[in-house]
């Protein structure tokens, strides 16, 4: 028999003008997208509320749970108007960026006020980090002094970064608080947090959707420079789900030859304490204009997937590209592909973050045992998702088949290495059941004959972190009704 081959590294992708209708969506979905990124940046809530419908009946439709993610846009801070949208500035010369001012020669209007935050001596990238500049003189309430490094154009609304700045725990802006406050009550499963610079911006976020009754959970956006500092960086990843490797500001933050050593670092940091990885950002980039991706591109995919990535996303290429069908066939192929034909290096580090629990023991003597029976499958009867998550940590190479009776962790798991998730109303009971489905379905790998399957459960199901059972299930014959949970 045939087998489906699922892809371990999941795909997020952003939705955006070319892809804003029901249709869209649902091709995505049959393409391979496993979660859809809702960049707040951009947008109207009357929008989201639309798109999020249409994810959710497309999902249901497919009979596939996906993740949506509301991305936050954080303290990104702009350039106001530019006369005839185009100022050109020069080495050396003196500029005042001032807050809510109008162009007016060297005095170029900022959306923030730098004047509560920069200090004499800091560096001030402007449009993706092309120009540089220092600061010379705070000048007044709301206005600094810079002088210009490195020269450049000047246009609207391009974007600013401060690598050097301290924003001091103020990171969640007034508009983030009133986007936080509209996803309350949305169908959301991950909010995600831009320009995070210590673990105490998460927790704050964390408060905040905890005391508003969501059930999201919190994906940390590392693109500041504070952030990668080796012990703050442990510590967001701790404090996070999910971890995002916000590829392009983190670039013009430390420069671009650190962000590959950084993408690993991560990665092995969300290994070792179970939580999600996602890579984002110019994965396919040329595909935004181009049928067909750049050598370079697909190598960065594949290399995503061999370090071992939990998720790749995709931005402009779905968000405004001219084929973004074909930007996630491509990536899944290559996905596919690669991890059909490497293995991932093993980490001695994985899940030894101060997490040596009896889940995590459960975990790994799971991995071992599916080796040495040759399992098709993992099967992880699921409350929270942590049991899955633990198991995916070791990155098997073979399908995590995780049932919940909670949509919610389900949706949440999508974007989970080797997970393929299902919602049934005894979820913790349901595994074997599912399993032997969709063995029939001609999922599973049946070279090894007869077909096992590892279950994992808690005989308490539903209790969380109470994970103590393994049993191993071949799945051609019929166990008593006793044996089912
Ligand atoms: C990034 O900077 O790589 C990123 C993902 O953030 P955004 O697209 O919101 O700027």
């Amino acid at each position: 028999m045939s087998r489906v081959v699922f892809k371990r590294t999941k795909i997020l992708a952003t939705v955006g003008p070319s892809t804003n209708s029901y249709e869209a969506i649902e091709s995505m979905i049959e393409e391979g997208v496993n979660g859809f990124r809702l960049n707040f940046s951009h947008g109207t809530y009357d929008e989201r509320s639309q798109q999020i419908a249409w994810i959710r009946q497309a999902s249901a439709r497919a009979g596939k749970p996906v993740a949506i993610l509301q991305d936050l846009q954080g303290p990104k801070i702009r350039l106001g108007e530019i006369k005839n949208n185009s100022y050109i500035v020069n080495r050396g010369d003196e500029l005042i960026l001032e807050y809510g001012a109008e162009h007016n020669e060297k005095t170029i209007p900022v959306q923030y006020n730098l004047a509560d935050k920069a200090k004499p001596g800091q560096s001030i990238y402007i449009f993706d980090g092309k120009i540089h500049t220092k600061v010379t003189e705070v000048v007044s309430e709301n206005a600094i002094k810079v002088r210009v490094e490195n020269g450049g154009e000047l246009m609207s609304k391009k974007g600013i970064n401060l690598p050097d700045t301290d924003f001091a725990g103020d990171i969640i802006t007034e508009k983030d608080r009133r986007d936080i406050e509209y996803g309350l009550d949305k169908d959301i499963d991950f909010v995600a947090l831009s320009f995070v610079q210590s673990a105490e911006d998460i927790e704050q976020l964390r408060q905040m959707l905890v005391a508003g009754g969501s059930t999201a959970q919190i994906v940390s956006k590392v693109e500041t420079k504070a952030a990668v500092e080796s012990n703050t960086l442990e510590e967001i990843v701790r404090v996070s789900d999910g971890v995002m490797v916000a590829r392009g500001d983190l670039a013009v933050e430390v420069g671009p030859e650190m962000v590959p050593v950084l993408q690993r670092k991560i990665i092995a940091l969300c290994r070792k304490y179970g939580k999600v990885s996602i890579v984002a950002t110019q994965l396919m980039a040329s595909m935004v204009h181009s049928p067909e991706p750049t050598r370079a591109e697909v190598s960065d995919v594949a290399t995503a997937v061999i370090l071992g990535a939990d998720t790749v996303m995709l931005s402009d290429e779905t968000a405004n590209g001219s084929f973004p069908m074909e930007a996630i066939a491509t990536m899944k192929r290559t996905i596919v592909y690669t991890q059909e034909h490497t293995t991932l290096d093993g980490l001695k580090d994985v899940l030894t973050g101060g997490r040596q629990t009896q889940s995590t023991a459960i975990s790994a003597a799971v991995i071992e045992l599916a080796k040495r029976v040759d399992a098709a499958a993992i099967v992880a009867e699921t409350k929270s998702g942590a049991t899955a998550d633990n198991i995916a940590a070791f990155r098997p190479s073979l399908p995590i088949i995780s049932v919940t009776s909670v949509p919610r962790v389900a949706q949440q798991l999508a974007l989970t290495y080797a997970n393929k998730s299902f919602v049934r109303p005894d979820g913790e009971r349901a595994g074997l059941k599912l399993a032997k489905e969709i063995h029939e379905a001609g999922f599973l790998d049946t070279t090894n004959d007869p077909t096992r399957v590892v279950i994992v459960s808690g005989r308490q199901p539903g209790l969380i972190g109470a994970t103590d059972t393994i049993r191993v299930r071949m799945l051609d014959i019929d166990h008593p009704q006793t044996d089912q949970n």
